[in-house]
Formats: C-alpha cells, structure tokens, sequence
C-alpha cells in the first residue's frame, strides 16, 4: 500500500473531530513512529509503500475514540525532552512548561545545591525537567500513585537524570515517613489537581474520557484542599528563603493568594500563561 494514500483515510474518518492540520499532524506523528519516514521523506518520495499497515489503522481507531495522540504514541515532548505517558499520567500540558521555565529562570544562577520537592509528580515532567536543567539540585518527587512514580522512574532514565522517588499521599500525613516529615527543602513545586467537578462541562472528550481523574479533578466543595496540605507541609519543611511555586486553576487566583496569605506566604506572586490565564503562582514568606 501506498503510505501516502492512507492520510486520506485519515481525513475520511476524523474530518469533523478535529481540525485538517490536526489530523495532519497525527498522521505524520505515528508514520514517524511506526516506520521511521518524516513528512519530508513522504513529500520526496509520495509513492512510498508499506506491507504492514495495522498498526497505523488501529491508532486511527482510537484517534476516532477521541483517545489522546500522546498516549497512542506512548511519548510527548516536555521542555524539548522525551516522557513516556500512560492513562496512569496526566499528559503534561504547555502551562506547565511555563512553571518550568520560571522556575529554571529563578533558580539556575543560584550557587547553592537546592533542594526541591516536586508534589504530585505524574509522569515526572516537572521534577525531571529540573533535573536536567539545574544539575547542581537535589529532585524528590512525591506521588500517591505507584504507576505514576513507576512511570518517573523510567521518565528519569529515559533523560538520563537522577531523582528520589517518595510514595505518600500529601493530603493524608499517617502516610508519610518520618524522613519525609523531617525534610527541609528550599523550593517546593506542585500542578495538584485543581480542576472542579462542576468545570466537567468545559471540557473535551479526549480529556474527560481518557486522563486519570485522580489527576485532573477535585471536589468542589474544597477546591483548595490539596493547596492547603501543600501549604501546611510547607511552612514546616520549606527552609527560611525557601520558594513556593504552584500551577493553579485560573478562577482560583485570587482565593489562593489569599489562603497563602493565611499560611504566612506574604510576597507572593500571580503569573499568567500564554492565553493571560491567571496560572501560576510564586511564593515565600
Ligand atoms: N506534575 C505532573 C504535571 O504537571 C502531574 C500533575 C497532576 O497529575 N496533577 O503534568
């Protein structure tokens, strides 16, 4: 079969869904994948052929499931690094990239070894973004999800960096260690959950359907819930010029502000993403 002839196939069945660049975009991602040609070897040769094409009708099956490109191809990019994803991991998002960068901005002319704790690590994007690119730090990452610490193990590897893994749950203490209660750390980093279950509405099909709920939603009767234990844990094990940095929901910016306030968080800071969200927020006492 003619590879080429396949993407209108592609266009038959997902027209409608998703925009024609999309869908594009899909197909040359997993022809990449699937049989190592690039978009441009196809445009040089159109004519190019491949005996086994299952795999690439068996990934349109599930693009018509609206099931996320990210998880079908088992990878993403994260700030210019590979990160293997699975329904066990949320897939890591371009405001969270943005988290990242201030981060590294903030921190990299630091002469110390910091110490950072990454809270509700998922596929180990932020954690292991950090890693790479402030080498002299010291990264944990907390998770209550044995898949998802398993998966920033693999995530550490893959990038060739090294982080401490800890299995707890941040909104319950009876499971954290007495290491972990004693800690003291000089930057804490977290994107908790922070999705309420009334926004549901908002949201597409592929999200909704297909990403662990356990990472995107929370009650919306405590929307703050997860901030508050963060906050909690860290006025007691953030060091005295220790930073704070939390990806927020963008219609919660200014209660957060507030509860931090409540935490004696005084200089904080409200940052927006790309789309003038309010999204980010900087913080020390
Ligand atoms: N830290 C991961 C990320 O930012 C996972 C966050 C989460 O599951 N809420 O993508």
């Amino acid at each position: 079969m003619i590879l080429k002839d396949s993407l209108k196939s592609f266009h038959k069945v997902l027209d409608g869904l998703y925009d024609k660049v999309e869908i594009d975009s899909f197909f040359y991602l997993l022809v990449a994948k699937y049989y190592k040609v690039s978009r441009l070897d196809l445009a040089v040769q159109p004519d190019y052929q491949v005996k086994e094409y299952q795999k690439l009708f068996d990934a349109l099956n599930l693009l018509k499931e609206e099931y996320p490109i990210q998880y079908i191809l088992g990878e993403t990019e994260f700030f210019g690094l590979t990160f293997q994803v699975n329904a066990h991991t949320l897939i890591p998002r371009p405001e969270t990239e943005e988290l990242t960068e201030i981060i590294i901005e903030k921190l990299k002319r630091s002469k110390k070894h910091l110490k950072i704790l990454d809270i509700g690590t998922g596929s180990g994007c932020i954690a292991i973004s950090l890693a790479k690119y402030l080498p002299n730090s010291k990264i944990y990452a907390l998770d209550i999800s044995k898949e998802a610490l398993k998966l920033a193990q693999s995530n550490a590897e893959l990038n060739n960096v090294k982080i401490t893994l800890i299995e707890a749950d941040i909104l319950n203490s009876d499971t954290w260690d007495t290491e972990f209660k004693k800690q003291q750390f000089d930057v804490i980093v977290s994107n908790p959950p922070y999705i309420r279950e009334k926004e549901k509405l908002l949201m597409k099909a592929n999200v909704l359907d297909h990403e662990p709920h356990l990472a995107l939603f929370i009650n919306s009767e405590n929307p703050f819930l997860f901030y508050e234990s963060i906050l909690e844990y860290a006025v007691h094990n953030l060091s005295s010029k220790g930073l704070l940095f939390f990806e927020i929901n963008e219609y919660l910016g200014k209660e957060i502000m507030t509860l931090m306030r409540k935490y004696d968080f005084t200089q904080t800071e409200l940052k927006q993403d790309l789309f003038k969200k309010d999204r980010m927020i900087i913080a020390s006492m």
